[in-house]
């Protein structure tokens, strides 16, 4: 895994004079191998820096860098792999677990190791390779959003940006989706920018904490400080 760091990234909507800056010169480093948790109320920009890290949406400003050099969404996988809130943004409901997971592993694999692969990612999120047929709507929210993290991983991207994916799941199932955060952070040393709008959430997975507040980081250090701040 890698480090990404955001260098004075400004990203507006909308034109010069009439717009919203929604990313104000954020300086923001998630360092190799941590889990970086990115709080805010809604409307600070958190999803638009997501969306950016992985080159979904243009720099107005600054730069984002993988590693120390610029980040290139060229062809290929993404470096830098998002996971939604709605594991849909990402699983077609037509297209079997399986496939989804098996189209996302880079291209010149073997057809043989691709199903390997998915067999191995679906154990990793703890689900039964012998699923591997079933449709998303088969599957419950917390298992359908595990399987959304085992598709950003078939990409081996260097860094994952999971966007509120414990939102719309019900409390009594958000555990077993950050529980697969940690055991990824702690067994393969996944760098993690990880946003959520809540702070108990993000307590349990993140080792440090920024705050956004109108498109700016107005706070960020270790998760036990920032908490610790009145
Ligand atoms: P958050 O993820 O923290 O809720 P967003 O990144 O979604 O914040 O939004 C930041 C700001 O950018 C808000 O003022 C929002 O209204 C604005 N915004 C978000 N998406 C768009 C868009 N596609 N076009 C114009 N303004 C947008
Ligand atoms: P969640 O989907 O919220 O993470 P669980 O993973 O505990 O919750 O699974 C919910 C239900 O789905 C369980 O009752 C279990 O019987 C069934 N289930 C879970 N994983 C598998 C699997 N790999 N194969 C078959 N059934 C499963």
């Amino acid at each position: 895994m890698s480090e990404l760091r955001f260098d004075g990234v400004t990203i507006r909507y909308g034109n010069r004079r009439r717009g919203t800056t929604a990313v104000d010169g954020v300086d923001l480093t998630v360092p190799d191998g941590a889990v970086v948790g990115l709080v805010g109320e809604s409307g600070s920009g958190k999803s638009t820096l997501a969306r950016a890290a992985v080159g979904l949406l243009p720099l107005t400003g600054g730069q984002i860098l993988l590693d120390g050099q610029p980040l290139r969404h060229g062809s290929g996988p993404r470096p830098v792999q998002m996971v939604f809130q709605d594991p849909y943004s990402s699983l077609d409901p037509r297209m079997t677990i399986g496939d989804s997971i098996g189209e996302a592993v880079p291209r010149g694999t073997r057809s043989a190791d691709r199903r390997q692969e998915v067999a191995r990612l679906l154990e990793l999120v703890e689900l039964d390779p012998a699923r591997a047929g079933a449709y998303p709507a088969q599957l419950s929210g917390g298992q359908r959003q595990r399987v959304a993290v085992a598709r950003a991983l078939a990409a081996r991207p260097q860094v994952i940006v999971a966007d509120e994916i414990t939102s719309a799941l019900d409390v009594s199932i958000q555990g077993t989706v950050l529980n697969l955060v940690r055991r990824l952070q702690r067994e393969l040393g996944t760098s993690m920018l990880f946003i959520s709008h809540n702070l108990a959430v993000v307590r349990y997975v993140a080792s440090e904490i920024a705050v956004m507040y109108l498109g700016r980081i107005v706070e960020h250090g270790p998760t036990a400080e920032v908490l610790a701040d009145p």
